[in-house]
């Protein structure tokens, strides 16, 4: 049955209770770690004004001119889904006067939830997916880079992902891009005939981007450049090089890739992509970098900023390969009360409030016991729970034996 009136659109999914065990896994795991380090959320809308994304993406970039859910509102406005969180938390901050008033404030922001992209939907590629993002607005320094990596790595290390790598590079400033930005166009422009169209379109538009290109004839001809590293000016280099100096002496592990530009505009100095081998070709599962002058040349105020997003559905799929079980222990609640419903409902609502931590399944209090016992053992083949009048006991599926037990101790049985 595949029509129209039953099934999803091309690109976008239902999220069914064992996968969501995985995001929940991951948003706890995200929330707890944020805390630790005081960061607030904060939450805008999925929709918004077309220009927020033109301005602050660039006008060359593929979200902008080829991913974008856009239309036109009952009022003739261009409206669309966000593709990104970066943009829209800055128009937040700014609006609300988060990050400047008279000066600049100092801030930390994490924000979760779905963005769109109009892209070809295959493995690790979603049009909607999920974004865990982290935006620090008024931190110039090196140390909030750090604690952005460290930060993420904790997250990593939590959900036990150990095969994934961070990937870092620095891309200067906007004179330094657009200089090797001409370098690239000039080497490239006299091997046109190993581009395909939509690479040539990139080579006009966006040069950078044909660093991070698959095509080996690319990669060879480009590698006769020296490394970007080498034509950035001093303050970038030097900011570079104390970056490194300070992954090394924490022992924190990366790789220097030159190929690591960002298809985004709005970034300077430190750009990073953490990486996996186990994904295929979408291996990218965090990106980010400074943008510290995106802020000012949107909305004319000088606010430094660096910022990361996680993908979250690119982590779910981390997770069930290295097979985190999905399982979760279910207790069931089995009622031997007959028709004494109010006894049964009493005594495990009891139960749940004393154990708030377990999950219970109430059965199917109306049907017989031996329904019941088979319901539950199908739950959990190693122990129910039988509520018997006035009784609680314990029923152990090994040797179907049956002790009573209070409720204060099921807590040895409860795992
Ligand atoms: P890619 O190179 O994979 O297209 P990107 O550079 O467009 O990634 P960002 O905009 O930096 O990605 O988004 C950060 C993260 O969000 C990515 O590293 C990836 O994990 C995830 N992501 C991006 N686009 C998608 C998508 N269409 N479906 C699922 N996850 C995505
Ligand atoms: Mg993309």
């Amino acid at each position: 049955m595949s029509n129209k009136h039953t099934t999803s659109l091309r690109g976008f999914k239902d999220v069914l209770p064992e996968e969501l065990y995985y995001y929940r896994l991951i948003e706890d795991v995200f929330k707890k770690i944020t805390n630790s380090y005081s960061i607030n959320e904060l939450r805008t809308p999925l929709l918004e004004s077309t220009t927020i994304f033109d301005k602050s993406l660039g006008s060359q970039t593929d979200i902008v001119t080829k991913e974008m859910y856009v239309f036109r509102d009952k009022n003739g406005e261009s409206v669309c889904l966000r593709p990104e969180g970066t943009s829209s938390i800055v128009r937040s901050v700014i609006q609300n006067n988060l990050v400047y008033d008279r000066g600049i404030k100092k801030r930390k922001y994490w924000y979760y939830g779905p963005m769109f992209r109009y892209e070809r939907p295959q493995k690790g590629r979603l049009r909607q997916f999920n974004q865990f993002g982290l935006e620090y607005f008024g931190y110039p320094g090196i140390s909030s880079d750090i604690e952005l990596i460290i930060l993420i790595n904790k997250i990593f290390t939590a959900l036990k992902i150990d095969d994934c790598q961070l990937h870092i590079n620095s891309i200067g400033n906007q004179v330094d891009r657009a200089r090797y930005s001409s370098e690239i166009k000039s080497i490239m422009s006299r091997n046109t005939s190993i581009l395909t169209d939509g690479e040539k379109v990139t080579l006009e538009n966006n040069p950078l981007r044909l660093l991070d290109s698959k095509n080996s004839q690319i990669k060879d001809t480009l590698s006769s450049l020296p490394v970007l590293y080498k034509s950035l000016n001093e303050k970038s280099q030097k900011r570079f090089d104390s970056i490194i100096k300070l992954l090394d002496q924490l022992n924190i592990n990366y790789i220097l890739d030159n190929t690591i530009v960002r298809g985004l505009d709005y970034y300077n100095d430190t750009v990073m992509e953490w990486k996996t081998d186990k994904l295929g070709s979408q291996d990218a599962i965090c990106a980010g970098g400074r943008y510290d002058q995106l802020i000012q040349s949107n909305y004319s105020i000088d606010v430094p900023a660096v910022g990361v997003a996680v993908g979250v559905e690119r982590l779910v799929e981390m997770l069930k390969i290295n097979q985190a079980s999905s399982e979760k222990t279910v207790y069931a609640i089995v009622n031997n009360s007959g028709g004494d419903m109010n006894l049964f409902i009493e005594k495990s609502e009891l139960i749940r409030v004393s154990y708030p931590q377990h999950s219970f399944m109430n059965t199917d209090p109306e049907g017989s016991i031996s329904s019941q016992i088979k319901y539950a053992k199908k739950l959990n083949d190693k122990l129910a729970i039988i509520i018997n009048n006035n009784q609680i006991k314990l029923h152990n599926f090994k040797d179907n034996n049956e002790v009573e037990i209070s409720i204060p101790e099921l807590e040895k049985y409860l795992y």
